[in-house]
């Protein structure tokens, strides 16, 4: 058989292990196939890479792949090869015996794929050598960096256009995870594509649940959070260098694994860090976003931000470091007013050219924060994208919040804040608001003012919950440079005077410090099996020297434990177990899972997955089929399905000596008269008269299958 007889979901399933296609994925290769100029707009984690890829394993030639991260190149290279695929990175810290060795291989047509940086690429030797090579196809990956809208322009993208100029024939597939219209118009122009076919999926990522949670005591809701997390690895992102360093210090007193990272540290550390966080030796980074653009890293299973970030953009890329590998993952922003102001007023300093726009940008980015409606439309409808029914997995959805009409409330906050010169902090707001008698309210004379009392009715803890949620839509303001004073915000004469409606939520529905609902799908797909076949991939990661991600995903380890297969053939119906892993890693954990399993059966249990091997242990000990099924009370026809598949396994089963040979003609005879369709042995069965139970024909058909 050629390659070229099989379809691209063949190759998904030898080289990736993987039963279907997401959506888009076949549509795309099959675009790039047809030979036509390609652009791919798909959000992290969303799969982009097998659409290069297959098509470069079924193409003739090689497919150069243009990826801006020398870093990640080395990474994608040592995944491809994990999965079987001849792939190489071409770069200046090659020797020239190695750059021969790769061309000979492009030239022989050995390898598939090459990775280059735009640098590289564009040097005149490069394209000597790729005019000696069969071409088929251009990848340009991270394709927005082409464009100088987007947050990582890179120069020398934009001089990619020359590909189609020296080579028009051969189509180019340009990918990214932005999603915004000006760099899409970039990307098409400026590579000087041909018509393109775009195909743009949507950016909803389902298995990241959102949250957002207040923004007092972050220390303490985190440590309480990752209480509940052990084990797994995760970012948390922080607005200062400072604050991710004393962070770290903090988590690593109470015992957690964390370290931090940011830009002046010194380069050394810097990636031994990065490097541990990809091997799952450091589990928790506190970082600033600095971190994060170089790693392909797919199990990080949760991010945090400990500061808003300044805009949605920002705030979706850096959540999309979270379950790239599509198990289910956790997001957590906290948020205060303190950080809006932080910003403004950075902004203010800088006053760069675009202000307005940052600060619009900052807005939207604190209404989504504020927001008491699901919080993943509004993070859609951002990106310009409609969902239709609230997303059911965000604080909101989870945990709808009931508001109540709380304008009168915000008016007499307000009057008490314009009676008493916009100059008292918070508590003694509330102290007034409450009538009190404290000595600070005594001698400020505040007791004489008309709103002196106006909120006796309420607890002062309702009170500052109150005043947190006005400050939050800004109807009040805190003036930080002058002792907190609360002031006026800038809705607040809409709201005095101008008939506008606050809506406000009951503290008791407010949202809690860490959501304790029922358990998540993450944690119930998690047992103890899953926790040991995750200690044998990093077991497995550390020998080969790769991160334990490009063994297997989480996703697959989460598949492997729910499936259990005790022999190669079901390991292989698990998601993400491809031919070469199979080889590699097979034996190891079907081991570890046959010990599993039978560690329970010897514990009196009869776990899932446990079928074959108490049928196995049992032949063990000499019984014949029909005293396997009498002790087992299953049919005969079970027992020796059980003993065909763990022999065609390579179990150490000698189908042949249980079934007398004569006996075996006979049934061979029939067998050969009546055919088995689809496994059915019932007209075998019925040819022979009922003379030979199930269990033998069953043993006999498996005896001809080998
Ligand atoms: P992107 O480059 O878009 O961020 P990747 O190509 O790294 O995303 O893919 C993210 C994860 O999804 C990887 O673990 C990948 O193996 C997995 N994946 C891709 N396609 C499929 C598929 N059809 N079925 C299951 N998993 C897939
Ligand atoms: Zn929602």
């Amino acid at each position: 058989m050629t390659l070229t007889d099989q379809s691209p979901v063949d190759f998904l399933k030898r080289y990736y292990g993987y039963d279907r296609f997401r959506p888009m994925q076949e549509d795309i290769i099959r675009s790039i196939l047809s030979g036509r100029d390609t652009v791919v707009l798909m959000p992290t984690g969303g799969g982009k890479s097998v659409c290069f890829q297959i098509p470069a394993l079924m193409l003739p030639g090689v497919t150069i792949v243009v990826s801006p991260l020398i870093a990640l190149m080395k990474d994608q290279v040592g995944a491809l090869h994990m999965n079987g695929i001849q792939a190489a990175f071409y770069n200046s810290t090659q020797t020239s015996r190695e750059q021969r060795d790769i061309e000979d291989d492009c030239i022989s047509g050995k390898l598939k794929l090459l990775y280059v940086s735009p640098e590289k690429l564009l040097t005149e030797s490069f394209f000597s050598f790729m005019r000696r090579i069969n071409i088929s196809l251009f990848a340009i990956d991270e394709a927005h960096c082409i464009s100088s809208w987007g947050h990582d322009f890179r120069p020398e993208y934009t001089q990619l256009n020359v590909l189609k100029q020296h080579f028009p024939n051969v189509p180019t597939v340009a990918l990214t995870a932005t999603a915004d219209k000006l760099t899409r118009q970039d990307i098409c122009q400026r590579l000087g594509m041909n018509d393109p076919a775009v195909f743009i999926s949507s950016f909803n990522r389902t298995n990241l649940s959102l949250q957002v949670l207040p923004g007092q005591n972050r220390i303490q809701q985190i440590i309480r959070l990752l209480q509940r997390k052990p084990d797994t690895s995760g970012i948390i992102y922080c607005l200062s260098r400072k604050s991710t360093e004393s962070l770290a210090a903090k988590l690593q007193e109470k015992g957690f694994n964390a370290a931090f990272y940011h830009a002046k540290m010194d380069p050394d550390d810097r990636a031994r860090t990065q490097e541990a966080f990809l091997r799952d030796d450091v589990r928790i980074m506190c970082a600033t976003i600095a971190f994060g653009m170089g790693i392909d890293k797919s199990n990080v299973r949760w991010v945090i931000h400990y500061n808003m970030p300044k805009n949605i953009e920002s705030f979706y890329q850096e959540i999309g470091r979270a379950g790239r590998d599509g198990a289910d993952a956790q997001t957590v922003l906290f948020y205060s007013f303190a950080d809006v102001a932080t910003y403004k007023e950075m902004l203010a300093e800088n006053s760069p050219a675009n202000l307005g726009l940052q600060l619009a940008k900052l807005e939207r980015m604190q209404q989504y924060a504020d927001a008491h409606t699901c919080r993943r439309q509004i993070l859609l409808s951002y990106f310009s994208e409609e969902l239709s029914e609230p997303c059911g997995n965000c604080d909101v959805c989870r945990d709808p919040r009931v508001t109540f009409d709380g304008t009168v409330l915000a008016q007499k906050a307000l009057s008490a804040i314009v009676r008493t010169g916009e100059r008292v902090p918070m508590n003694l707001l509330i102290d007034i608001l409450r009538g009190s008698r404290s000595q600070q309210v005594l001698q400020g004379g505040y007791d004489q003012i008309k709103t002196y009392g106006a909120g006796r009715d309420l607890r002062f803890e309702d009170w500052r919950n109150y005043l947190h949620q006005l400050i939050n839509i800004g109807v009040i303001e805190v003036a930080y440079d002058q002792h907190y004073a609360l002031r006026r915000g800038i809705l607040a004469d809409q709201v005095l005077f101008g008939g506008r409606k606050v809506d406000l939520v009951r503290p008791d529905d407010a949202p809690k410090p860490v959501v304790e609902k029922a358990k998540t799908k993450t944690e119930t797909n998690r047992d103890d099996l899953f926790e040991r076949l995750r200690a044998l991939r990093k077991e497995l990661a550390d020998e080969q020297n790769v991160p334990p991600y490009v063994i297997f995903t989480d996703t697959t380890l989460e598949d492997m434990a729910r499936q259990r297969p005790v022999t190669p053939d079901t390991l292989r119906n698990v998601s993400g177990v491809g031919e070469r892993k199979l080889q590699l890693f097979g034996k190891r954990f079907l081991d570890e899972i046959v010990g599993y399993v039978r560690s329970k059966v010897q514990a009196g249990e009869k776990p899932k997955g446990s079928t074959q091997l108490i049928t196995f242990d049992l032949y063990n000990r000499g019984m014949t089929v029909d005293e396997i099924a009498a002790e087992r009370q299953l049919t005969t026809g079970s027992i020796a399905g059980h003993l065909v598949q763990l022999a065609k396994s390579g179990y150490d089963i000698d189908l042949a000596s249980m079934v007398d040979p004569s006996d075996r003609r006979e049934i061979e005879k029939a067998i050969a008269t009546v055919g088995i369709e689809e496994g059915r042995l019932k007209p075998v069965f019925d040819h022979l008269g009922g003379r030979f139970d199930y269990g033998k024909i069953t043993l006999v058909a498996g005896l001809l299958e080998r």
